[in-house]
């Protein structure tokens, strides 16, 4: 077999303008500024700029590059680029290749066409992009992208990673009163590290070219469930099929050459579903990262003659795909903050750090379940294969037990012991394997990391870790205010964690989320239970998620509330795309379809009558099949007039796509699905669920 051998280690970030290519190509002094620029925040000086965007420039087109990108993450959840050629004229009708540090830290793409929720009037274009030089630039498909923060003329943020870095900083800030307050006079800064394992689906070019719902919604809006389905457990983590794994090969090569820790890669739970997981990194370049995942998982499967599925419930009925961000803390000297530690006083810090988070999720469970509201996240919240839509935190039975005791003052697993005193006794050892996976929890504490489990596979990672980074800033705020001010260190920080612990222990939940018992048991604890993106996403301008993101300066109160503006659009938008391509396909495909059939039947029948042969069987279907396509029709009709209906206003739009359009679709669609077992597959206009799924 001629296997290409993949040398790893020499092509891993070899298309990234990185610390040790900086170091290399950058003089002494310019390297220095530029660290020193990302270490202390330190604005970076227009020489220094000049001199990065030259090397760059060398290194960028010895790689082939001939433009550059400003590359941002505005508010559609994508990535954005505009890109600029390097030439420069110069005389004889000749060009060289050149780029300034002011074109590095500055560009002025047209901003009129991203979405601003009205934080920008469309007369005023202007948008800026800006640098972050604590990301690296890299080269892409022959041009140097560089990654970048998007503001308006006026400053306000207009993209996901702005206020990210901001919440990056703020996490670190307050958590670093807390580190002082234990005595560590090292850490400099502390990192919000993510994780984001990533599911995909993967099916033909050729069925996908054959989907006019995949092409234009990403989901299928019809089919009926094929004859087998996941039932056999036969995928999960099965033998990778050939072609799936030469994607993956080349997946993980792209990836690794743009300095992205590709890490795990499997099949899922699926039939035609997989998961890359990268290694952790810092959330900022996690966020990057991901972005990239999506896109290059996308391109690599044109490749193969695939089509990547990145919609959250591509195919109803089986799995769909989510994406599971794992979160946690370190700091520059390499510490896990959310690791239980061995001696007492590392064990009450860890104390700190978890009651804190248990704290922050329960006051603001209801803006972490925005964070992960779409209109394709709603078909997998609360279904039976991922979190519900009810906010909780797992933390296995070791932990919960010392909660229990610091709340009770009681024992918790030694008898010669009688309460666990915080700063005194030490934890019970914790072991990672022993925190179960328990899979149907929303936010499960896996050993050293909280892993949040609600995230759509296609959204971006940025609001959910800006979400997490805020409230972890603010619940650490609340203990290092109260700390500083304490005279007697021991007893206040004793109580403080009891107080946060017995006040939010309603968050914390063990059991199986699935179970509809929970349902009833999370409302008399009163958690929410916010089952769509229009039911919850009021919650999210609520006073209390205001006060919280300005006080720390994350949002301002009007870049808060663009954000939930265009939140609410992008829903009710999707769903208009859903409701007319699904009025398109009955109307030119499924009903012709039908008809065609059911005018053959009769055929038959007139022909056999003639003979005379039995033809129970013609009729009996000629019969369903005209009565179901009746029915079709009708369905179809009052969709187009609910269509002609829609209220005005964001949030009533938004209700009347979840509570009378979606119900209205569900009804067409089952129509449909029925039409499609009755009817010859000759006749049928697309490929159904058994082609789609179990072919590649
Ligand atoms: P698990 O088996 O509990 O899911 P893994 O070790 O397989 O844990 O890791 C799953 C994901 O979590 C990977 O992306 C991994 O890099 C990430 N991860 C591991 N430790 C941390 C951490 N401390 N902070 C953030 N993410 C982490
Ligand atoms: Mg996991």
């Amino acid at each position: 077999m001629n296997q290409e051998i993949t040398n790893v280690p020499a092509i891993f970030g070899s298309d990234v303008f990185n610390e040790s290519v900086m170091k290399q190509r950058l003089e002494p002094q310019v390297f220095c500024a530029w660290k020193s620029c990302i270490e202390e925040g330190k604005p970076l000086e227009l020489w220094v700029a000049n001199a990065i965007a030259e090397a760059m420039k060398e290194w960028a087109t010895e790689k082939g590059a001939t433009h550059f990108t400003h590359w941002f993450q505005p508010m559609t959840g994508v990535t954005a680029e505009k890109h600029d050629s390097f030439i420069t004229p110069t005389a004889g009708g000749k060009v060289i290749m050149e780029f300034s540090g002011k074109e590095l830290v500055r560009g002025e793409p047209d901003a009129s066409s991203f979405p601003s929720g009205g934080l920008r009037a469309t007369f005023e274009a202007r948008g800026y992009t800006a640098w972050d030089p604590t990301a690296f630039a890299f080269v892409k498909d022959g041009s140097l992208y560089i990654p970048t923060c998007f503001f308006s003329y006026t400053g306000a943020a207009l993209d996901k990673k702005t206020p990210l870095l901001r919440s990056i900083d703020e996490v670190s800030r307050e958590a670093l009163r807390i580190l002082r307050l234990f005595g560590d006079t090292e850490t400099k800064r502390v990192t919000a590290s993510v994780g984001p394992e990533q599911e995909y689906f993967l099916i033909t070019k050729e069925d996908f070219a054959q989907r006019e719902d995949l092409r234009l919604t990403g989901r299928t809006l019809f089919g009926a469930p094929a004859p087998k389905g996941q039932e056999l457990d036969d995928h999960y983590f099965g033998s990778i099929r050939p072609r799936v794994a030469a994607y993956m090969k080349d997946l993980d090569e792209s990836l690794w050459r743009l300095g992205i820790l590709s890490k795990t890669k499997h099949n899922e739970v699926a039939p035609a579903q997989h998961e890359m997981a990268p290694i952790y990194t810092d959330a900022n370049t996690a966020c990057d990262n991901n972005q990239l995942v999506m896109e290059v998982m996308k391109k690599t499967a044109e490749k193969h003659g695939l089509v990547c599925l990145l919609h959250e419930k591509p195919f109803a009925g089986v799995n769909g795909s989510g994406k599971h961000d794992n979160w946690s803390l370190s700091t520059d000297t390499g510490k896990n903050l959310f690791k239980p530690g061995r001696t007492p006083s590392q064990n009450a810090q860890f104390l700190v750090f978890l009651s804190a988070f248990i704290k922050g999720v329960d006051e603001y469970q209801d803006w972490l379940r925005c964070t992960v509201a779409s209109a394709g996240n709603d078909h997998r919240l609360g279904a039976n294969e991922a979190p519900p839509a009810i906010i909780s935190v797992f933390l296995g039975a070791e932990l919960e037990a010392v909660v229990e005791s610091i709340i009770n003052g009681t024992n918790y697993t030694d008898i010669e012991k009688s309460v666990m005193r915080i700063g005194v006794d030490v934890l019970p050892s914790i072991s990672k394997d022993t925190t179960d996976r328990n899979r149907t929890s929303p936010l499960a504490f896996t050993g050293n990391k909280f892993e949040f489990r609600m995230l759509g596979s296609s959204q971006s990672i940025s609001g959910p870790n800006i979400a997490l980074n805020t409230i972890m800033a603010e619940e650490l705020k609340w203990f290092a205010d109260q700390l500083e001010a304490s005279t007697d260190f021991d007893t206040d920080l004793q109580k403080l964690i009891c107080k946060a612990l017995t006040e939010h222990k309603r968050i914390i939940f063990n059991g199986n989320g699935y179970d509809e018992s929970w349902v009833k048991e999370a409302e008399a604890r009163g958690l929410s239970n916010l089952r769509s993106t229009a039911e919850c996403m009021p919650a999210y301008i609520s006073q209390k998620n205001i006060n919280l993101v300005t006080r720390h300066g994350i949002f301002t109160e009007t870049e808060f509330r663009a954000r939930y503006e265009i939140h609410l659009e992008s829903y009710c938008k999707l769903l208009h795309i859903e409701a007319m391509t699904m009025i398109d396909m009955i109307r030119h495909q499924i009903l012709p379809a039908a008809s065609a059939y059911a005018t053959t039947l009769c055929s038959t029948i007139v022909a056999k009558e003639a003979v005379p042969v039995s033809c129970r069987a013609e009729k009996a279907l000629a019969a369903k099949i005209s009565d179901t396509t009746d029915s079709l029709f009708d369905h179809c009709t009052a969709l187009e007039e609910l269509m002609e209906q829609l209220p005005q206003g964001a949030e009533a739009q938004s209700m009347y796509y979840c509570k009378s359009v979606l119900p209205a679709m569900e009804a067409a669609r089952k129509d449909a699905d029925l039409l499609e077992t009755l009817t010859d597959k000759t006749y049928w206009p697309y490929p159904t669920y058994s082609d789609l799924l179990f072919y590649v």
